[in-house]
Parts: C-alpha cells; sequence; structure tokens
C-alpha cells in the first residue's frame, strides 16, 4: 500500500491528535512501512515512541517492542490505551495465568503493540522464534538500543540475543531506536542487529525548549528554596552528588513547607518505588535524587531540574537535564557551580589500578569545568560538544540572557602571579587565595604572612579570586599539575602577564535571575479546573494524569476554549479517541467557566493544529541575538544561515534596533544610497510604498536598504 504525507498526517492526527510530524519522524515511518530497517536516533522527549506506535497502527501484523525498562511499559502502554489502541507487555512481573491471557489475546488479533523484556527471550531462542512466528509479527522495535553496545553506557548482555530477529525474519523490519549519539555506538548497534544496510536517521540533539543557566554555588540552598517557592506548581528533580545531602536538602525543603522527596538507590525498594509513583501523580512537587533516580522516569512535564553539585560529565549533564521538558513546554536546567566541587570529583575520577580509565574520566570532568566556566552559549557548547554546528547565541541560556561586561583584570592577574611566584608555585588555588586576602589562618605559613602579597587581594571576595584564576587556568594564563593536590606553575604567557607585555581582558556576566514559565494568554483559573477534571480521569482509569492528556493540552484547552467535539479535535493531542472517552468532562469546565465570565471561543485564532510551541525564544531574545551577531560582524546572509531563519526575518530584527537607535543607519546602507532613497522618498506622494520607491532608486539597491531607510526617517522626525 502506498503511503502519502497527507494520509500519514492523517493517522497520526486520528490516533494521537498531532497535526504534524517531528524531526525525522515522518521519513523514519515512511521507510519501516516500506519494509525497510532503520536507526533513529532522537532526543530525549524528541518522539520515538511515534516511530513505532504509527506503523503498527498501519501494518497488518502485530508490533513486537523491546524495553529494557520493565517499570516504563506499564505507562506507555496505559498511554496508548488512553489513545484506544490495543497494547500490552510481557515481563517477569507478571504471573504465568496473566501471561497466557495476553498471548490468547495477541492471537485472537486484539493486540496491534507488545512489550518485551529481553530477558524474556531464552539463551536457545528457536522456541521463541517458532512462537513468534505463529504471532505473524510485522515489526520489530528495539527501545534503548544503545543497551547492545558494551560502548554504550547501559550495555545489556540480553540485549545481544536481538540479532535473532533479522536471521529468524529477514523480510520484517527492524527499527532501532536510542538517544545515544556517538558513532562508536551506533556502529556496533547495526552491527550486532544484523542490519548493516539500515538507513539512519539521526536527528539534532538541541532541546530548544529547556534554558540553560549555571549559576555561582553561593547558598544554594536558599536560591533553590525561593525558586521553588516562586514555581510552586511545577515538578522538578535536585540532582546531588551523595545520598546524604539528598535527605538533608529533602529534609530542608520539607521545612520550608514545599512537598519534597528523597531518592537514592540504597533506599529499598518498596520506598523507592513509593517515591517515584508519588512524583509521576504529582503528589511530590520535587525529588532530591542521586543520579540513580530517572532511569525508570517518564513524566513529561518535569519543569526544572537543577543540580546542586557538578555533574562528572557532559553526557550525565545532557541527560540528566534531559528529562525537563518532554512535553516540550519551557522548562530549565539550573546547575549551581564552584570551583570547589571540580576538586571533590577529581577524587572521584580516579579509577585505582586502571590509568586509563581515571584519564578518561578526568578529561571528561575537564570538559565538564570548561562548559561551566566557558564565556559563550551553553547550547553552542553543548552542541559543539555532539558534533554539532550551532550559532553562537541561542536567546534561552544565562550567556545569551545576561549583560557583558569587560574588564581589564591586568592588576589583579599580576598579583595572583605573583604569589605563585612567591610562594615557590608549590601550592593551589584555595591556599594562594586565602593569602592574597590576608587570611589569618594558621594555614598560611608565618612566612608567607610576611610577602608583600599577603592581604594585597583583599578588593575581592573568595568567589571573585577563584574565579579569576579560573579564567587565568581556562586561557592558558597559568598551568596546573594534575597531582592530587595539584599546584600551580607559571608558563611562558604568565611571564609575559607578569612583565606587562599582555593585558588580560576578562568578560563577566551580569546573569539575570531564571524565570519558570513565560507568560501565555491563557486562562489560569480554566487552568485549574481542567487539571481537576484530569486527575479526575486518571484516578478513574488508574494512570498516572499526564497519560491522560498532557499539560500541553491543558494550556491549549485553557488558551483557546473550544466549545464543541469538533473545537477540541483541534487541541493537540486530542485523537478520536481521547475526545469520544475523555471530552465531554473537559468540555463541561470550559463551557461552564466560558458563561461565568463570558467569554467565548478563540478556537478560530488556532490555525493550523499545531503544537503551542512557547519554546521558541522571546521576540526581544530572538532580535537581540541577531543584533549580537551583527555588531559581531556577520553579514544579513551569515545571520540568516546560522539561525536558521529568513534573511527577511533578520532584516526585520535589525531594523528594530535602527528605530532604538542602536544601530547606526550607515552601517547597513552606504551614504550613497541613503541620500538616493531620501531623494526618491521626497518626490514620491505615498513615502511608505517600497515599489515605487525602488522604481525610482534602481537594482542596485535592496528593498531591505530601502525599509532600513524609511525606518531611521521616521525616527528622525
Ligand atoms: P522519546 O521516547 O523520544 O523520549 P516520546 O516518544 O516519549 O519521546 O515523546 C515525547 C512526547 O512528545 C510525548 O508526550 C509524545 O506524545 C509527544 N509527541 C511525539 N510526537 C509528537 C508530534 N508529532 N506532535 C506532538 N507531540 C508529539
Ligand atoms: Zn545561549
Amino acid at each position: 500500500m502506498e503511503y502519502t504525507r497527507e494520509n500519514l498526517e492523517g493517522a497520526l492526527n486520528h490516533f494521537f491528535g498531532y497535526s504534524q510530524f517531528r524531526m525525522n519522524q515522518l521519513p523514519i515511518i515512511e521507510q519501516v512501512l516500506a519494509g525497510r530497517d532503520v536507526l533513529a536516533i532522537m532526543p530525549t522527549g524528541g518522539g520515538k515512541s511515534i516511530c513505532f506506535q504509527l506503523p503498527a497502527m498501519l501494518l497488518p501484523g502485530l508490533t513486537v517492542v523491546i524495553s529494557p525498562l520493565i517499570a516504563l511499559m506499564k505507562d506507555q502502554v496505559d498511554s496508548l490505551k488512553a489513545n484506544g489502541i490495543y497494547a500490552a507487555f510481557l515481563n517477569s512481573t507478571q504471573t504465568p495465568d496473566e501471561q497466557r491471557e495476553i498471548i490468547g489475546d495477541i492471537r485472537a488479533g486484539n493486540i496491534k503493540i507488545v512489550y518485551v523484556a529481553p530477558e524474556r527471550i531464552p539463551a536457545n531462542p528457536q522456541p521463541f522464534i517458532d512462537f513468534l512466528k505463529t504471532l505473524n509479527p510485522s515489526l520489530f522495535a528495539i527501545d534503548e538500543a544503545h543497551c547492545i553496545s558494551s560502548w554504550g553506557h547501559d550495555f545489556r548482555p540480553d540485549y545481544l540475543k536481538l540479532a535473532v530477529f533479522k536471521q529468524a525474519f529477514p523480510n520484517i523490519p527492524v527499527l532501532a531506536l536510542t538517544a545515544s549519539a556517538d558513532v562508536t555506538t551506533r556502529n556496533d548497534i547495526v552491527d550486532k542487529l544484523a542490519i548493516r544496510g539500515c538507513q539512519q536517521f539521526i536527528s539534532s540533539f538541541n532541546r530548544p525548549n529547556i534554558s540553560y543557566f549555571i549559576r555561582p554555588k553561593d547558598n544554594p540552598i536558599f536560591h533553590i528554596t525561593n525558586y521553588i517557592i516562586k514555581n510552586r506548581e511545577s515538578s522538578g528533580i535536585i540532582y546531588t552528588l551523595s545520598r546524604n545531602s539528598t535527605e538533608e536538602i529533602a529534609g530542608k525543603l520539607l521545612k520550608a513547607g514545599i512537598k519534597a522527596a528523597h531518592y537514592h538507590a540504597g533506599l529499598d525498594p518498596v520506598k523507592r518505588a513509593k517515591v517515584q509513583e508519588a512524583f509521576q501523580k504529582d503528589e511530590v512537587q520535587v525529588i532530591v535524587a542521586t543520579i540513580a533516580f530517572g532511569m525508570g522516569i517518564d513524566k513529561s512535564n518535569v519543569r526544572f531540574v537543577i543540580h546542586h553539585d557538578m555533574p562528572k560529565n557532559i553526557e550525565g549533564y545532557y541527560q540528566e537535564t534531559g528529562r525537563a521538558g518532554r512535553d516540550g513546554l519551557p522548562s530549565e536546567a539550573i546547575l549551581f557551580y564552584s570551583a570547589g566541587d571540580f576538586m571533590k570529583l577529581r577524587n572521584f575520577a580516579q579509577v585505582d589500578g586502571n590509568p586509563e580509565q581515571t584519564s578518561i574520566n578526568m578529561s571528561k570532568l575537564k570538559m565538564m569545568q570548561q562548559f561551566c566556566e566557558a564565556d559563550t552559549c551553553r547550547r553552542q557548547f553543548l552542541m559543539n560538544y555532539f558534533g554539532e554546528q550551532f550559532p553562537p547565541y541561542c536567546g534561552s541560556c544565562d550567556y545569551c540572557q545576561s549583560e557583558l561586561e569587560q574588564t581589564n583584570a591586568t592588576i589583579d592577574a599580576q598579583m595572583f602571579l605573583s604569589a605563585v611566584v612567591r610562594t615557590g608555585e608549590r601550592y593551589g588555588v584555595g591556599y594562594l587565595i586565602d593569602l592574597l586576602r590576608g587570611s589569618a589562618s594558621e594555614k598560611i605559613l608565618p612566612e608567607h604572612k610576611q610577602l608583600k602579597t599577603y592581604g594585597v587581594g583583599k578588593h575581592h571576595k573568595k568567589e571573585e579570586w577563584e574565579w579569576i584564576a579560573n579564567q587565568l587556568l581556562v586561557h592558558g594564563f597559568i598551568d596546573r599539575t594534575d597531582d592530587k593536590f595539584p599546584q600551580l606553575r607559571l608558563n611562558e604567557k604568565s611571564h609575559a602577564v607578569l612583565r606587562g607585555q599582555t593585558e588580560i581582558m576578562l568578560v563577566k556576566q551580569k546573569p539575570k535571575a531564571p524565570q519558570v514559565t513565560e507568560e501565555m494568554p491563557f486562562d489560569a483559573d480554566l487552568l485549574k479546573l481542567l487539571k481537576a477534571t484530569r486527575q479526575y480521569y486518571a484516578e478513574l482509569e488508574h494512570v498516572p494524569a499526564y497519560n491522560i492528556v498532557s499539560d500541553n493540552t491543558l494550556l491549549e484547552m485553557a488558551t483557546y476554549l473550544p466549545s464543541n467535539n469538533s473545537e477540541l479535535r483541534m487541541i493537540s493531542g486530542f485523537g478520536d479517541y481521547k475526545v469520544e472517552k475523555f471530552g465531554a468532562e473537559f468540555l463541561k469546565d470550559i463551557r461552564e467557566h466560558c458563561r461565568r465570565y463570558n467569554l467565548v471561543s478563540k478556537i478560530n485564532q488556532k490555525r493550523t493544529k499545531k503544537e503551542v510551541t512557547p519554546s521558541a525564544p522571546k521576540l526581544s531574545d530572538t532580535k537581540t541575538a541577531s543584533f549580537k551577531l551583527f555588531k559581531d560582524g556577520y553579514s544579513l546572509a551569515a545571520i540568516a544561515e546560522m539561525r536558521g531563519m529568513s534573511e527577511q526575518t533578520i532584516e526585520g530584527h535589525l531594523t528594530y534596533f535602527i528605530t532604538t537607535g542602536e544601530i547606526d543607519i550607515f552601517n547597513l546602507v552606504s551614504l550613497e544610497n541613503y541620500e538616493a532613497i531620501k531623494n526618491a522618498v521626497g518626490m514620491l506622494k505615498n513615502p511608505n510604498a517600497l515599489k515605487p520607491i525602488k522604481d525610482l532608486v534602481g537594482d542596485n539597491i535592496s528593498y531591505s536598504q530601502i525599509k532600513w531607510v524609511l525606518e531611521y526617517l521616521k525616527t528622525e522626525r
């Protein structure tokens, strides 16, 4: 059967209530339906499930999904059932009777998708294969496919058995899915699954709806508490390094009246399951956890992820922050960074008797530190780390949202370096700072208290000196030994600074406080009613609330106020089945609310059934991003290319800064052209129509230039 984009979109809409495919969903699905093997790499929250769930509904037989996460199977199956799709799972949590019943249902053709845990495949797979043959499979989907690779971070030997699918069913497509990007793992997956000729689809790892913030670790609990209190309605995760601190921090949050719980691998399994469930059901607002928390979590409306301590590497950071915002709504990742954490983690990076592993750990840790200290867009840094190009301004990280301040730090640098020299290049950052600040501590040797540098640095706080020292390290003005107690050493660049031959200019940000949600024109009171109704359905169906409908769907309802079934169908996330099953109560809420406040449906303002994407940076940010690039000397075309926007859009952004006076018109238009345009305007009756001006000035002057001059003339008036 031939599938066109239109009828696939129709099917997506019918079953899942979404009107458009995301990223590579469409080509992946087309390939799978054409019977070809595919490797799909998409970031967490990208929408991998649809890639096999939709084909499952269109193919004649059964779709077998292999997934390692038993805890997630139930959730996935529940969410399919909420869309009226017949699905089931087979794993070790079921009794033989339960399993028999499910198999009966499959044989009867009542089930389209079955989730199977890899350990269900026996070492001698023949009986299992024979059994599968009786079920008429149409597609094998291997979720978390990186588990097959010992190169990946989560190797599971049971996955190696999955090669059997391609061998036993050469004509049935295998779809491997993962969020792990590196090439070695990728090659290993296609190798081990025996799908070497498959098509590979690799999506961008950018998560545009997550904003990244790095803040100095200065009384973090205070800041975290305030942040959570300001964002009462938002779920979040706080990651810390040690088990003890999960309990301690959760305790402090509880005292502040925040519904918090702690989680780590040392808790007994019953307690762990309880905490997870309470979080899934929004009974607990915040989880304070070690990195053990997350693998089994599929909560789509996590609004913030806070790192109380620095993670060990960027992969971990990306994965943990990636648990925020799977529903596509704006979310925040906040990391509290201190150089002290780096020192702590250095010790953990050491693997006794394994220098190779130690050195890998160390270089990953250093990269993480660089990320925290770099004077660049955080998103760009992350994307580059994962091998993707990205423009230098994203508009939604602390760097891009901050005002930058250049300071001449030459004198401070000289002070610091001379402290290094005078103490014989034998000390680390902490000691030198104490010395510079004239600490009375006994740790400072008496002879060092006699030095001229002792106490000359009182004008800076400890944190400021730490920052300066780190900048010197990052920019190579000083070296650090790799010992357990690292010592600072001068290098050639340091000598140049000391001799006054090099100036040191450091860029400092004036960070703005992160704010969780952007303002959307939704009705907050109505949203509360709708949430309660969702909770009602969730309890009725015994599933987590977001399985009924996502937060985004609630927001859309509270924004567009649909008044009947067909309008509800226009809301993203409402497929035919969901409208039928859950529509009535939601509509009742909306109607009553509209009656009380005299409101009417705004559904016609929703031109397409597009997702509300408040995830794009705010207009003012996006304008500023273009402006910054322009100031850096990029051409209009280059900026458009880098930002993935049209030249016209960029031109519009720049126009704004002409009106504010921040861009000088003569940076954009030559004096000669300016005069020509101005003369033409003077000759015309309607001085705002572009075409007549263009006719007068000729081909050498672009429409953009005309527009800019017109704007400029307006501000002159
Ligand atoms: P992944 O498995 O890649 O982490 P999921 O498959 O769980 O991601 O999808 C994340 C969320 O995005 C889910 O809530 C899903 O329903 C939603 N989603 C997937 N595809 C689309 C789409 N085309 N339009 C709107 N929402 C989608
Ligand atoms: Zn940025």
